[in-house]
């Protein structure tokens, strides 16, 4: 894996300077916006086991171009998709905002499935609010509902953001090899917020060995992840992503998030941290439970929480 992971590699288009222009769209030949929801069960027909997730890949590169919208995808089959701020935002910094195409691919032993070939469909079971898949499979709700809301907010043509550069990358479960191999001189933004945790209310800000609180994620850590060495996430104390996530969370909430460093568990902060030592990161999700399982499940409303969480914060930026 580790020879995986320092693999040479060469960006396609290397010479062709990216832009968040999208001037040359027409909106009438933009498909129809959808809700994040909507974008999560149309993500779910592709499959994207690690290591595995050209289709996912390939769908999402097409996403991007169908919406007019800056596209690449590099040979990790990482996508990279830029949106200019909305009118008047032009010229902000950046906001990144990032999640992982790939899922961790698991089934009860009588469950006929073939996650190479066939869709997940997502159930909602409106009395318990949780959303399963239809067979005893994992969702993929780890990180298909980063990868969602993102393709929602990429979509929208109503919201105030600064401009967004969203990466989603491959091959984070079994030891974030697409972020590894991404190449981060594609990025011009300096704030990157993570959408791959699993418990809503909760902001992590670093992995928790170097200062700030600590949070324990009940995460099933697969034996690949485990042997993948993976870079700190140091605290910093100084954070104004922090600090307007949490204000927009007291708006938005009305009570406190709980800010939190990630122990046991890990997410792709820590790689782009290595690599971009300077940028401001967070993470957080919606309520996810029992993941990498069979029993993996999602809460609705909290998904749904998130989603307008990240509106209101791409406003307040
Ligand atoms: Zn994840």
């Amino acid at each position: 894996m580790l020879k995986n992971l320092f693999a040479p590699f060469i960006a396609p288009f290397v010479f062709l300077p990216f832009c968040l222009c999208d001037d040359t769209v027409n909106d009438t030949e933009r498909p129809a916006a959808k809700t994040a929801y909507e974008y999560f069960v149309e993500l779910s027909k592709y499959p994207r086991c690690s290591g595995s997730e050209k289709p996912a890949s390939d769908f999402l590169a097409a996403f991007g171009r169908a919406h007019n919208l800056d596209t690449r995808q590099d040979e990790a089959f990482n996508v990279l998709i830029g949106k200019r701020g909305s009118v008047g935002r032009e010229n902000e910094p950046p906001i990144i905002l990032q999640a992982h195409i790939d899922m961790v691919c698991e089934k009860d032993d009588d469950v006929d499935h073939d996650f190479e070939r066939d869709a997940i469909v997502p159930v909602i079971d409106r009395d318990s609010d949780w959303i399963t898949a239809e067979k005893r499979t994992t969702l993929g709700a780890d990180d298909g509902s980063g990868v969602s809301v993102i393709m929602a907010v990429l979509a929208a043509n109503s919201l105030s953001h600064p401009p967004i550069e969203a990466v989603f990358t491959t091959e984070e479960e079994i030891g974030m090899n697409g972020a590894e191999r991404f190449d981060v001189s594609w990025l011009s933004g300096r704030r990157l917020l993570n959408l791959d945790m699993v418990q809503e209310g909760a902001i992590v800000v670093g992995d928790g060995h170097a200062g700030g609180p600590d949070l324990v994620v009940p995460i099933a850590v697969t034996a690949r992840m485990k042997a993948a060495v993976i870079p700190e996430w140091p605290y910093k104390p100084d954070s104004p992503l922090r600090d307007r996530m949490v204000d927009v969370f007291r708006e938005y909430y009305g009570e406190e998030p709980m800010l939190a460093g990630l122990q046991h568990a890990a997410v792709e902060c820590a790689v782009f941290a290595s690599k971009m030592p300077d940028a401001d990161m967070a993470s957080i999700g919606p309520d996810i439970v029992d993941i990498h399982t069979p029993n993996e499940r999602m809460r609705l409303s909290s998904y749904n929480r998130v989603y307008g969480y990240l509106v209101k914060l791409l406003e307040r930026l």
